[in-house]
């Protein structure tokens, strides 16, 4: 992760890069601020710009890892030998007993990677299938600090180790690492990462030196959209009042619109289809759908469900009781005269029976060709 590829905190980069600069790079340190500011990206990259062997100066003129050489490589991937990571886990299927975080590191770089380093708790206990439990920090990974933190470094100038959301450390087990916090072996850097900062365990907290990291502005948060994301001007103005400073939510929010505007269109194109009973192009439609993966065929199935429900509502003139936005209202005010209740029944039970087998791994083609020749069937009627 480079300075340069993260949202706003000018000043704290800055002052990360400064002390690098001056030598005087502190052991423990506590990056704190709420969720979505760039807490964990910026530790990352303060970490890899610490061992870069050739930092370099891009044309703003502000420092930054160079991103190529061997080390900034290895911390692209999350793969650096001496860089490691504490987070909180719990048992799961895959783990049953004694959890902890180097049981879960292929999910946690997973997630990382494919979220430009920038994950929310509730995210990271989805990602390892404890959404209904609470992660914790354990003995288990104060004992792995310590027994890490024992072996020399591999190869970079410093062993890095990032504890991320501290708070979750169990109160009983922070003792056991008291000690190599405020003495660690030379050249170790200990970055805590926490959005709860009051809830750490003062021993704990009282050995680190403080960064806060403030949330992002609202124009930070719009560049970013309209940057990485695509977001029209007006969708990125908008998403961000509604994130307030949380780069996490914003993003989520821009995704979900993504996400129905794609379940519209296709349920939009589907239904056409079926109704014009259209077999060639019907057939490429599902060839497309075939591809999505099941959790989006699932997902589109629930949708259409609705979508079908939406039309009795607007038949019954109740239509302000049905959630719809003005591309599925425009669509289905016309749509709604082709399902009656004799209809709509059977197609609401077709396609709950469709969602059942994909649920079973039914081959999606057959699955969606029969429900498609039903559908045409039964909107005729
Ligand atoms: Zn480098």
């Amino acid at each position: 992760m480079l300075f340069q590829n993260i949202t706003g905190q000018t000043a704290i980069k800055q002052k990360l890069i400064q002390s690098v600069q001056d030598n005087r790079v502190s052991h423990a340190q506590l990056f704190y601020g709420p969720e979505g500011s760039g807490k964990l990206a910026l530790a990352i990259a303060y970490a890899q710009f610490i061992n870069c062997r050739n930092k370099k100066v891009p044309d703003d003129g502000t420092m930054d890892s160079c991103g190529s050489c061997p080390s900034c490589i290895k911390y692209n991937k999350l793969v650096h030998p001496d860089l490691h990571f504490i987070y909180p886990v719990a048992t799961t299927r895959k783990v049953s007993a004694k959890p902890k975080s180097r049981d879960f590191v292929t999910e946690w770089r997973n997630a990382l990677l494919e979220n430009q380093f920038r994950l929310s708790l509730n995210d990271w206990h989805k990602a390892i299938g404890i959404e209904k439990k609470q992660g914790f920090i354990n003995t288990y990974d104060c004992s792995e600090i310590l027994r890490t933190l024992s072996y020399k470094s591999y190869e970079s100038e410093f062993k890095v180790m990032v504890i991320w959301m501290v708070e979750k450390l169990h109160h009983a087990a922070a003792p056991k690492i008291l000690k190599i916090l405020e003495e660690p072996p030379e050249k170790t850097l200990f970055l805590l990462i926490s959005e709860q900062p009051d809830q750490i365990i003062n021993t704990i907290r009282s050995r680190t030196q403080l960064v806060r990291i403030p949330k992002l502005g609202d124009m930070e948060l719009e560049e970013t959209l309209i940057k990485q994301y695509d977001a029209s001007a007006e969708e990125a103005r908008k998403t961000a009042l509604l994130a307030n400073g949380n780069l996490i939510a914003a993003v989520r929010i821009i995704q979900q619109v993504e996400e129905n505007t794609f379940l519209t269109d296709t349920f939009i194109r589907w239904m056409r289809l079926c109704y014009k009973l259209d077999i060639s192009d019907l057939n490429n439609f599902i060839l497309e759908i075939s591809r999505l993966g099941r959790e989006k065929q699932k997902n589109f199935l629930n949708y259409a469900s609705g979508m079908i429900r939406n039309c009795m509502l607007i038949n019954y003139s109740i239509s302000s009781q049905a959630r719809m936005n003005e591309e599925e209202f425009e669509f289905l005010k016309n749509f709604a005269l082709v399902i009656n209740e004799k209809n709509l029944v059977r197609i609401a039970e077709e396609i709950d029976k469709a969602q059942y087998h994909i649920e079973r791994n039914a081959y999606p083609n057959i699955t969606f060709m029969d429900l498609s020749l039903t559908l045409t069937k039964l909107l005729r009627q």
